[in-house]
């Protein structure tokens, strides 16, 4: 099963997803919500996701850890992941 990331509503923009795993998780200057980026997507949509639930294009293993680690230290819970590691890549 590919590997799903969505952000749900709560977003406090404190950044930290972004500054961890900068490839997958951006805030855009017109939202003060944190987004999914389209460039990790199959969709192509940047987004919070939660209504494409788009999967992940093939991450290398060392980004999808920081998409973990990202999701681990969001200080209010609502990155979320399902499905398990994108296929690796080469880095
Ligand atoms: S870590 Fe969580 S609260 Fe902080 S910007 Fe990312 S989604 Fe928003």
């Amino acid at each position: 099963m590919p590997a799903t990331v969505r952000i749900e509503s709560g977003c406090i923009h404190c950044q930290a997803c972004a500054l961890v795993c900068p490839q997958v998780f951006a805030l855009p200057d017109d939202s003060d919500h944190a987004v999914v980026r389209g460039e990790a997507r199959e969709d192509g949509i940047t987004s919070d996701n939660l209504g494409e639930g788009s999967p992940l294009l093939p991450l290398a293993g060392d980004v999808w850890e920081s998409v973990r680690e990202a999701a681990a230290g969001c200080p209010v819970e609502i990155i979320r992941i399902s499905g398990g590691a994108p296929e690796a890549v080469q880095a």
